[in-house]
C-alpha cells in the first residue's frame, strides 16, 4: 500500500487528515480514535470500580473488618467491635435485593463519645479506607441554620461530593464524619423562644440528612457561586458517623449511676463501677440530658465510646500501627540511606511527656518532630549514616519552651 493511502482502521480518516497514525500488525489507529478509546477505558474502569465495591463489601465479615481496624487503631476494642457490626449491617442493608416482606433495615448511623485525640477521626478514616468509599470530615461547630452566617448543613454533602471527585454514585455510598457534634447541643433544657442559631436549629436541619432524603446540593458550595446548577444527592445510603468529647458528660453518667460527681465514696455500686472510665456506661438518655434532641439521638442508633489513652496505649501508638509514627521516621531516614533507631528509654520518655503535659496522642507526633528536627536537617547529605535516639538525646531536644509551645497547639 502506498504511504499516502494509509488510513485509520477505526474511523477511516486518511493519514493527512490525522495528526498521528499508529501502525499495528494489520491495522492503523489515529490520534482521535486513541483518545476516544481511552475515554471508554476510563469509563469502563469507573463502572467496574463501583461493582468491585459491592463485591468487596460482601466479602468482609465483621471480624475481618475488626482485623483491618486492629492494624491501624490501638485498643478501643469495644468501639472497633461495635463499628465493625454497624458498618457491616449498613452495607448489607445497602446491597440487599428488594424484598416483599415489610422488614425495612434501618440505617446504622453511629455516634462516638470520647475525649479529643482518642482516635475518633482515625476510626472513620480507617473505615473509609477499608471500604474504599469517599469520606467527608466536617466540623459541626461551623454549621448554622440556613440563612445565618456560617455553613448550611447541605455543605456537608458538597464536601462529600468533592471527596468523591464529583461522582454522585460514589458520594451516595460514602461516609460523613461529623466532628464535635456535642457543640451543637442545646445549652439548657429550656428551649428558648429566641432562635438558637448554633444549637437546636442545626440539630433539626441535620435530622433529615441523617435519616435519608434527597437534598439539592451546590457542588461548589456556599453562596459564592449563585449560578451553579444544583446536584440532587440522596442521603439514604450515606453512613453518618458523629463524634464528640461531650465535656462534662461524666457528671451526667455518674449522677445517673447514683453517685456523686466527686468523692463518690459511699456508693453501693463502687465495686462494679470503674470510676476512671465512666464513658463505658453511657446510654442514649445521657446524650439527651447533655442537650441533644431525642430525634437526633434516634437517628444515630449506634452509640459507642472511646477509652482514655493510658501510657501503654500511647506507647503502642508510637510503634505498632501499620503507619505508626516511628515507622514513618524510619522510612523518611531510610530514603536518605540513614539507619534510624530509638531506644525504649527514649520512647518511654516521649510517652511520659505526653502524659505529664496532657498532650494526648496528637502530642506524640509533635514531640517526635521536636526531637528529630535537628537530625532531619543535618543528616541528609552528611557522612553520618546512622542515628540512635536515646533518652538523653531526646531530653536535650525537649526544653521547657518547646513543651509550652506544644501545649498551646495541642
Ligand atoms: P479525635 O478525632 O478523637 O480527636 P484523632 O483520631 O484525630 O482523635 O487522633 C489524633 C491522633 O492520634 C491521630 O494522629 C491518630 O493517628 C492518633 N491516635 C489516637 N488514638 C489512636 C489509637 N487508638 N490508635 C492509633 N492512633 C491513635
Amino acid at each position: 500500500m502506498a504511504k499516502e493511502e494509509l488510513e485509520c482502521s477505526f474511523c477511516g480518516r486518511k493519514k493527512p487528515e490525522t495528526s498521528l497514525l499508529i501502525a499495528g500488525l494489520d491495522a492503523h489507529i489515529c490520534d482521535r480514535c486513541i483518545e476516544q478509546a481511552h475515554g471508554i477505558v476510563i469509563e469502563e474502569s469507573k463502572e467496574s470500580d463501583s461493582s468491585d465495591l459491592s463485591a468487596e463489601l460482601m466479602l468482609r465479615k465483621p471480624q475481618q473488618i475488626k482485623t483491618f481496624l486492629d492494624e491501624y487503631i490501638i485498643g478501643q476494642e469495644t468501639t472497633k467491635k461495635v463499628m465493625s457490626v454497624a458498618v457491616y449491617n449498613h452495607y448489607k442493608r445497602l446491597l440487599q435485593p428488594p424484598t416483599n416482606d415489610d422488614i425495612e433495615i434501618q440505617k446504622s448511623n453511629i455516634i462516638m463519645v470520647g475525649e479529643t485525640g482518642t482516635g475518633k477521626t482515625l476510626m472513620a478514616k480507617t473505615i473509609a479506607k477499608m471500604l474504599n468509599v469517599p469520606l467527608a470530615i466536617v466540623d459541626a461547630t461551623v454549621l448554622t441554620e440556613a440563612g445565618y452566617v456560617g455553613e448550611d448543613v447541605e455543605s456537608i454533602l458538597t464536601r462529600l461530593l468533592q471527596a468523591a471527585d464529583y461522582s454522585l454514585e460514589k458520594a451516595e455510598k460514602g461516609i460523613v464524619f461529623i466532628d464535635e457534634i456535642d457543640k451543637i447541643a442545646r445549652k439548657s433544657d429550656n428551649p428558648s423562644i429566641t432562635r438558637d442559631v448554633s444549637g437546636e436549629g442545626v440539630q433539626q436541619a441535620l435530622l433529615k440528612l441523617l435519616e435519608g432524603t434527597v437534598v439539592n446540593v451546590p457542588p461548589k458550595g456556599g453562596r459564592k457561586h449563585p449560578d451553579q446548577k444544583f446536584i440532587e444527592v440522596n442521603t439514604e445510603n450515606i453512613l453518618f458517623i458523629a463524634g464528640g468529647a461531650f465535656d462534662g458528660i461524666n457528671r451526667v453518667i455518674s449522677k445517673r449511676l447514683n453517685m456523686q460527681a466527686v468523692g463518690y465514696s459511699a456508693s453501693i455500686s463502687d465495686d462494679v463501677v470503674d470510676n476512671d472510665n465512666l464513658l463505658q456506661y453511657i446510654i442514649p438518655k445521657d446524650l439527651k440530658d447533655f442537650g441533644l434532641i431525642p430525634e437526633i439521638i434516634g437517628r444515630l442508633p449506634v452509640l459507642t465510646y472511646m477509652d482514655p489513652l493510658d501510657a501503654a496505649t500511647l506507647r503502642a501508638i508510637l510503634t505498632e500501627p501499620k503507619n505508626a509514627i516511628i515507622k514513618q521516621y524510619k522510612k523518611l531516614f531510610s530514603m536518605d540511606e540513614i539507619e534510624f533507631s530509638i531506644t525504649d528509654g527514649a520512647l518511654d520518655f516521649i510517652v511520659g511527656k505526653a502524659i505529664e503535659y496532657k498532650l494526648g496522642a496528637r502530642g506524640l507526633r509533635s514531640l517526635c518532630e521536636e526531637i528529630l528536627t535537628d537530625a532531619m536537617f543535618e543528616l541528609p547529605g552528611s557522612d553520618t549514616k546512622k542515628i540512635n535516639v536515646t533518652k538523653v538525646y531526646a531530653e536535650q531536644k525537649i526544653s521547657k519552651n518547646t513543651i509550652k509551645k506544644l501545649k498551646a497547639v495541642s
